[in-house]
């Protein structure tokens, strides 16, 4: 027995027999979304960065069936939450983000249309087997925000009441956000 939410079958075989998968993994094991983590971290100082990210656990739940009663449109519906580190645009430290996706996904084939169920989100396969990890693993990606930033005041730096800057190193990362912050900041100093 292989792992089923690795194992490549088709939609259809995956929904004949009703197949739920309950999953409990780490981030190190999809590989797309810790690439993209891993980038998003190297413009840390790799002493600052946590190193065992990749250990976080990825866990959740894939239910697959038909949405019809003859069998012909297969489904998946189901859960995956995750913490991943991202680094904020605000302060550029370094948090847990927790990543959390609800799915309900009519599975079809390209090209294919299938009229009605609207509660479901069509999901278009490039092939006809599919491994239902790229799936938990493409949503856990799109979950991620495209500005990650602390969204409790109270953790974030850069809400807090200005203190002595003693890392300058870090005003130097080349990101756009302390890029404009910088020249914020520089206008500011020109007005005073
Ligand atoms: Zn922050």
């Amino acid at each position: 027995m292989g792992n089923p939410l690795r194992d490549r079958r088709t939609a259809a075989e995956l929904a004949s027999v009703g197949q739920v998968i309950e999953f409990t993994d780490k981030v190190s094991s999809f590989e797309g979304l810790a690439a993209i983590v891993e980038a998003d971290l190297a413009a840390l100082d790799p002493a600052r960065t946590p190193s065992d990210w990749r250990e976080s656990t990825v866990s959740g739940q894939l239910q697959f069936g038909f949405v019809d009663v003859a069998g012909r449109f297969p489904m998946v519906s189901g859960n995956a939450t995750t913490h991943v580190v991202a680094v904020c645009q605000r302060c550029l430290e370094p948090f847990r983000l927790k990543l959390s996706v609800e799915l309900k996904l009519l599975l079809v084939d390209a090209e294919q249309i299938v009229d009605g169920y609207e509660e479901f989100e069509v999901w278009e396969l490039d092939e006809p087997a599919l491994r239902p990890q790229d799936i938990v693993e493409e949503l856990l990606i799109m979950a991620m925000p495209f500005s990650a930033m602390h969204d409790r005041m109270a953790e974030c730096k850069a809400l807090l009441p200005a203190e002595a800057s003693d890392d300058e190193g870090v005003q130097d990362l080349k990101r756009p956000f302390a890029a404009l912050r910088s020249q914020m900041t520089q206008n500011k100093t020109d007005s005073d």
